[in-house]
Formats: structure tokens, C-alpha cells, sequence
């Protein structure tokens, strides 16, 4: 056993090299191999057991090693894996599209399917802007961004995104966009105070659509919460405020689930929250609860239809990838939306949104915490040096004071990442409120033991 563990960390550090990494870190250091998984459990080739805290990059849902999806995945295999949507469709991806049509905010209707939040987000982008040349409204090719947003790692999706540490270094290669505040009440520079906000973000971004929106093909939002840029909640009625802009304007609204979708913040998509209803949304992560690669982008009748017809080569979309629709995948989908069904997941979820509320009251009073965000179970808990003044933590050496509780916690029996000094805390839906409780109270002493 311990021989195997050695080889499979040589060889990572021999061959791989890791995303978001500093690689020159990573070898130098000992590192944790993942062999297996159960319900919401990750263990190590030693054998060890971990709390997925992170639902293995924000897309676990139901645990791992869930019976019902495995075994839907096996079923499929003894049909077929991958066939190809070039020419031909496949069985499993055109059940899902309807199931997905039927659960997705009203006025949604076809389904263009792709395999990561990249590629969702890449496709939302080139369909809006086609879709306004198809249009005749030739001079619509804008699209209207939140700073600090971010969909993904693809050059369009780069594009729209607004991170500056990950995507400085590309800024030559990007199109260019419009900047709207972020809607972060922390961090906010536009002088509102959270207790009587006037959403002085949401009218910088009325008055880019009033001045603007002959230009603007679509506005692109993560809805309710923008996770990477560290878990920054929205505003109640920001969404709302857009949308009703958006269409008073004549601009298309994408909203980009792929992280909030699958009932991440408690619906089973964000917009529900809000009432919104978007022209374009992607999905990923969850889609297949966490099981294998897909996305898909969803889009109403009246834009699908202006790419009809006409001249072949000026209205088709030419937009595709090898393992577009794949079967597996889409079989895995499925069983992920039966599993929501059978065992009624969305109706368990506000007694752990309310477990976690709970357990993170308490961390409100601690010294070095600045700040306490949550969207149903997607958790942010930001640690500042200095509480009043909102100082961050200067950072010393490689390791930000976020990634120092991540390490505590590990050590505890917990994965989590950090996003600088934003503990981001994001369990499986399966999690129970005991386990909740139980990772977050790992999560505060490890607060606790560092920060002191
Ligand atoms: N959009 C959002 C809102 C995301 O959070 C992410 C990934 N965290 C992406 C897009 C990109 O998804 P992927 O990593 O699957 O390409």
C-alpha cells in the first residue's frame, strides 16, 4: 500500500501539472492522494478519511459513490459511451434536454450542450452575439460584465470575467467589455451602508443600458453570488432590478449557473430566488452531481429561431466540441434529477441552510473575522487583520492567512480551499445539519488556532 502511495504522488509531481498551481510549491511538498470516496467522504491512499468540504470543486451533490448514479452510468456503459452529435443524436442527451427544458425558469426551450462551465459560458457569449447580427442590430456586440465576475478560463469566458490575479497576464488577448460595480455590500465603494442600501451598484448599471444599449448585445451575471471573487452575496432585488432593465432596453440577460445551479442556494437555480426568468443560462458542476464532464447552455424559442433557416452558412451556429451530448454523462444527469425527485432533495435543504446559519453566527464574533457571507450552501468567511478598519492580512511568505486555516482544517479532517483570505465553505447537498455543524466547527477552531 505505502509503495503504490509514493508512486501515484512521484508520478503526479513527475508528469502533472496542476490547475490555478504553483507547481514549483507543489512538488516541494507532501501531498494528498485521493483513492476513494464515499457519501460525502474523500479518502487517501492511506486509507484516511476527509469531509469534502468543497464538494470537490463546488459540483458534488448527492456524496460520492451514490448508488443510483453509478449505477446509471454502468447501465449506459453496456449500451454505449460516446457516439457523436455531429449527424446523429444520441438517447440519453435528448431525455435529459426535455428534463432539463422542464426545470430550468420559464421561457427557456433548447438546450446546446458542451462539458465545462467554460465552454457553457463561451457558448452563451458567441449565441448573443450572432444572435443580434442575425438580428439585423449589427452594431450590438458589446456585452456589459460585473468586476470581479468570473465564467470560467476559455479566452471568451476570460473575457468576461474579471479576475484580475488570474487574468492580467491575458488582458491582450481578451475583447474588451463594459464594467459594472460588483453588488458586494462589504466591499462596497459607492458609499451605500448594507442596513439601507440604495443599490447604487444596480443604477451605474441602469445608466450603462439607458446611455449604452444600442451596443450592448448582453449583460452576463452570476446570479445572487459571484464565487470566485470570494463568495460576494448580492443585494435582495439586484437580479430582479436587472432583468426588468434589461428587457426595458432591448439587451439580452446571461445568467451563468454553473456554480449556483442543482440547488446549490437552496432552489434548484438561483434566478428562482429572484422570479428571473434569463434569455441565456448555463449550467455545469452540478448538472451531473459531480459525477463526469457536462454543461449545457439554455436558450428561449426566440432566439434559437433567428438562427433558422436562410442562408446555411450565415444563420447555423458553428459552435461544437467532440463530446458534445455525451451519453455517459448525460446518463449520469439523469440520474442526478432522479435522485432530486425520489429523494426530494430541495425540500431537505432548508433545514441545512439553517444548521449552517446557525453554526456561523458564532464566527461573527471572532476577532479576525471581517465578514460572514451565505447563499443557501455556498459559505464565505472573510478574515481580515484588522476587524474595524477592514485591513487585510499583508501575507506573509507564500501562505495567505486563508490558506493557513485550510491547512489547520485539513489536519482536522476537513478539505476546504481558500479564495485568498475567504474561507469558502461548500458541502455536498447530502451533508446532514449534524455534519454541518461538525465541519463548521472544524472550520472555527481552525480560525481560532491560526488567527489567535
Ligand atoms: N462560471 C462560474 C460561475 C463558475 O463558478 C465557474 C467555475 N468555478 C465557471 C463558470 C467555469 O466552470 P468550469 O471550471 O467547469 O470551466
Amino acid at each position: 500500500m505505502k509503495n503504490r502511495d509514493c508512486t501515484a504522488e512521484q508520478k503526479d509531481k513527475d508528469y502533472i501539472w496542476h490547475p490555478f498551481t504553483q507547481m514549483q510549491d507543489w512538488v516541494k511538498e507532501e501531498q494528498l492522494v485521493i483513492a476513494a470516496g464515499e457519501g460525502i467522504k474523500l479518502i487517501d491512499t492511506q486509507g484516511r478519511e476527509y469531509f469534502d468540504g468543497v464538494s470537490s470543486l463546488w459540483l458534488n451533490v448527492h456524496g460520492h459513490r451514490k448508488q443510483a448514479i453509478d449505477q446509471a452510468i454502468i447501465g449506459q456503459l453496456d449500451k454505449i459511451a460516446h457516439s457523436t452529435m455531429l449527424g446523429l443524436a444520441n438517447v440519453p442527451s435528448a431525455e435529459l434536454a426535455e428534463q432539463l427544458v422542464a426545470i430550468a425558469p420559464a421561457g427557456l426551450a433548447r438546450v446546446f450542450y458542451s462539458d465545462s462551465g467554460s465552454t457553457a459560458v463561451e457558448i452563451a457569449v458567441k449565441m448573443a452575439y450572432q444572435y443580434w447580427q442575425l438580428k439585423g442590430r449589427k452594431q450590438k456586440k458589446q456585452f456589459v460584465t460585473l468586476t470581479n465576475a468570473y465564467h470560467g478560463d476559455t479566452i471568451g469566458s476570460v473575457s468576461v470575467g474579471g479576475i484580475d490575479l488570474f487574468h492580467r497576464i491575458f488582458q491582450p488577448l481578451l475583447f474588451q467589455t463594459i464594467h459594472a460595480p460588483s453588488p458586494s455590500c462589504y466591499h462596497c465603494t459607492l458609499g451605500d451602508n448594507p442596513q439601507q442600501c440604495g443599490m447604487a451598484c444596480a443604477q451605474r448599471l441602469h445608466d450603462i443600458l439607458a446611455e449604452r444599449h444600442d451596443e450592448i448585445a448582453a449583460v452576463v451575471v452570476e446570479p445572487l453570488v459571484q464565487g470566485a471573487a470570494g463568495i460576494l452575496t448580492q443585494p435582495e432585488g439586484f437580479l430582479r432590478r436587472l432583468r426588468q432593465w434589461t428587457k426595458e432596453y432591448d439587451v439580452l440577460l446571461i445568467v451563468d449557473e454553473v456554480a449556483t445551479g442543482f440547488g446549490r442556494t437552496g432552489k434548484m437555480f438561483a434566478c428562482e430566488h429572484e422570479g428571473v426568468n434569463p434569455d441565456i443560462m448555463t449550467m455545469a458542476k452540478g448538472i451531473t452531481a459531480g459525477y463526469l464532464p457536462l454543461a449545457a447552455t439554455l436558450t428561449t424559442a426566440e432566439i434559437y429561431n433567428a438562427f433558422l433557416g436562410g442562408q446555411q452558412e450565415q444563420k447555423t451556429f458553428f459552435h461544437g466540441h467532440s463530446y458534445t451530448g455525451n451519453p455517459l454523462a448525460c446518463a449520469a444527469a439523469l440520474a442526478n434529477l432522479r435522485v432530486f425527485r425520489e429523494e426530494k432533495v430541495l425540500a431537505s435543504l432548508p433545514a441545512k441552510i439553517a444548521a449552517a446559519r446557525a453554526s456561523l453566527a458564532p464566527f461573527r464574533e471572532m476577532l479576525h473575522v471581517g465578514d460572514v457571507r451565505q447563499c443557501g450552501l455556498i459559505m464565505g468567511i472573510e478574515l481580515v487583520e484588522d476587524k474595524i478598519s477592514k485591513t487585510p492580512y499583508r501575507g506573509e511568505g507564500a501562505l495567505t492567512m486563508g490558506d493557513r486555516v485550510c491547512r489547520q482544517a485539513r489536519r482536522a479532517g476537513l478539505i476546504i480551499r481558500p479564495l485568498g483570505d475567504v474561507i469558502v465553505f461548500m458541502p455536498p447537498l447530502a451533508s446532514t445539519p449534524d455534519q454541518i455543524k461538525e465541519m463548521l466547527a472544524i472550520i472555527q477552531r481552525s480560525v481560532a488556532s491560526v488567527t489567535d
